[in-house]
């Protein structure tokens, strides 16, 4: 779970215009989702490669202050169909959707007629870990979101392994027939040492047991693994572990993510000691491909953040294993001048896949680039791409 704020921010228990709470993040998957604030903040708070929380103290919300928020969202979306009518758009959604969006009065709105725009057919729980709710509570409100939205087909969460490894199966699967469709779990890595080093706060074994457990509930499973957590010295392990773990889960999707330490991270004072050596690009694509080497299970693998390099290796396990490969070959196959061409224009916003290298009017822009940045001799400092990747925490 490591996304930005693309949404709404509110600092701690601030409404937004006197109807509903938000939280500051959900899975890029869930941009367009109706956003409710089942708790807030991150009960664990320690993962060092994190700065999601830092500073703000974790809080369970009682379950009638978060009814309170789905019924002002109700009245909010009433009121987005009300003016459907009135303005002459007969009820459809999408058109007064568009027009509020255009000009919406308060962010309230703004969310509502978002999720409208959409379809309005998913919802997102906040924050980091709805699943620590109690299970009659964490029930209560699902059937109330279900009960007041019955279009809704789709609730998702995200949640800790620790945390579904200490419900029993009945629990999850309680869960999951009161609505929650699927979790979005931060796997990160399947190696111990890694997870340690970063004080993930859970060991291979846990996040095994409790995503083992989510797919026996009949809740999807989302499984998201960190590029480069494994620095330098631990890369191998990092790639070859996590693809055990995987297999051993078995999960719905693989979701990949790309480390980014900023310097208000609490990892990066390791960067600055030595203590922690990041890996390149390049070495972080080779992480990639012994990642997938060893993937046998049968999962959706994405590549959906835009810090990841090559956001085309995507497909289902096992039968797109080799079609994925061949997206790294591709890119490891190009010439050297070519591969600095496409790291820059993709950090700098410029490419999103290996193909848009044959327009030349952008692989000339990116050269300019790469010439300023390596003052014409090609050769760009490392510490310049991470600075450049570090732009999109
Ligand atoms: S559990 Fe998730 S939100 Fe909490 S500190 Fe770790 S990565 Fe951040």
């Amino acid at each position: 779970m490591y996304n930005k704020n693309v949404a709404m921010n509110v600092e701690g228990k601030e409404k937004i215009a006197d109807s509903f709470e938000l939280g500051p993040f959900r899975p890029p998957s869930e941009a367009y989702s109706l956003l409710i604030r089942a708790t807030r903040n991150c009960p664990w708070n320690r993962c060092r490669f994190c700065g999601m929380y830092k500073g703000q103290k974790f809080q369970l919300r009682p379950v009638e202050e978060i009814k309170q928020d789905i019924k002002a969202m109700k009245n909010v979306r009433d009121s987005i169909m009300g003016l459907s009518w009135r303005s002459g758009y007969g009820g459809r959604t999408k058109e007064v959707a568009a027009m509020v969006l255009n000009k919406p009065p308060n962010q309230a709105f703004y969310n509502i007629a978002l999720w409208l725009y959409d379809g309005g057919q998913n919802a997102f729980l906040q924050d980091a870990n709805s699943l620590i709710m109690r299970t009659n509570e964490l029930t209560e409100i699902l059937r109330f979101l279900r009960g007041t939205f019955p279009d809704i087909s789709r609730i998702t969460s995200y949640g800790r392994s620790q945390t579904a490894a200490k419900k029993t199966l009945e629990e999850l699967v309680e869960i999951h027939e009161a609505g929650l469709s699927r979790l979005h779990i931060g796997l990160e890595s399947g190696s111990d040492r890694v997870l340690k080093f970063v004080d993930k706060g859970v060991s291979a074994a846990e996040h095994i047991k409790g995503g083992r457990k989510v797919v026996e509930s009949g809740i999807s499973l989302s499984e998201y693994v960190l590029l480069g957590l494994g620095g330098k010295e631990m890369w191998r392990e990092h790639a070859i572990e996590t693809a055990r773990v995987l297999n051993e889960i078995s999960p719905n999707f693989i979701r990949i993510r790309t480390l980014s330490l900023g310097e208000r991270s609490p990892m990066y004072p390791d960067v600055l000691n030595g203590n922690f050596i990041r890996i390149t690009d390049e070495e972080m694509i080779e992480e990639e491909k012994l990642l997938i080497e060893n993937l046998d299970c049968n999962s959706y693998y994405v590549s959906d953040h835009i810090a990841n390099l090559l956001q085309e290796v995507e497909g289902g396990l096992p039968e797109d294993k080799e079609k994925m490969l061949a997206v790294i070959d591709r890119f490891q196959s190009l010439r050297p001048e070519e591969r600095t061409n496409f790291r820059i224009g993709r950090r700098a916003r410029i490419y999103t896949y290996l193909d848009e290298l044959n327009d030349s009017r952008r692989y000339k822009v990116v050269e300019q680039i790469v010439d300023k940045l390596s003052q014409g001799n090609h050769d760009i400092d490392e510490e310049v791409v991470h600075k450049m990747r570090e732009g999109f925490i």
